[in-house]
């Protein structure tokens, strides 16, 4: 029986909270966990996160070996071989849940909002990347660092609108229930993950 949505968030909550306080698992990456899980994967959720350094998903939700299935962008960052590989995941394993993590002071969200005005990214798919970004952020930093977040927050919501409506796949597995898919923001001060 695949472990639903509720559970699986309250998994990850309960992981950061393990993270924050120093008290984490010892458990679950021993060699015996490593033929556990050899032939098959039942990862409790999907999770798409920054490629950020510090926001390594399993480290800050306190997970192990075979428990998320995780895809990583700068920004989060949407293209079709991370939206085929979230596809994937929804079509062959039985996690209920996607989360979309952002986190304050993203690099990319930063760089996509001093891209609005047209000047290039530095590269071809550097511009492809903060292109994809562009339409979900406002663009205005009055207060920049409380402003960024505002606008990482509006990309990670805008992330898991986009899945749903770029992916035929993940939309209806939506529409059906059988997935779920919240936003989250990590906190580059506190190490807390707040969810929508
Ligand atoms: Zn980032």
């Amino acid at each position: 029986m695949p472990m639903r949505a509720v559970e699986a968030l309250a998994l990850l909550k309960r992981g950061n909270n393990r993270f924050m306080s120093g008290l984490v698992r010892q458990d679950g990456q021993t060699r015996a966990d490593i033929l556990r899980l050899f032939e098959w994967q039942s990862p409790e959720a999907i999770v798409l996160s920054c490629s950020d350094s510090r926001v390594p998903p399993e480290i800050v939700f306190d997970q192990k070996l075979g428990e998320l299935f995780s895809v990583r962008s700068a920004g989060t960052a949407l293209s079709p071989s991370l939206i085929a590989s979230i596809e994937y995941a929804v079509e062959t394993l039985e996690s209920r849940l996607i989360v979309v993590l952002g986190h304050t002071n993203c690099g990319a969200v930063q760089c996509a909002v001093n891209t609005l005005c047209g000047k290039s990214a530095g590269s071809k798919n550097l511009n492809l990347l903060v292109a994809d970004i562009h339409p979900r952020i406002r663009g205005k930093l009055k207060q920049p660092s409380k402003d960024l977040e505002i606008e990482v927050w509006l990309n990670a919501r805008g992330v898991a609108k986009d899945l749903i409506s770029r992916s035929d796949l993940i939309a209806r597995a939506v529409s059906i229930g059988q997935i779920e898919i919240v936003a989250g923001l990590y906190s580059l001060t506190t190490g807390a993950v707040v969810f929508d």
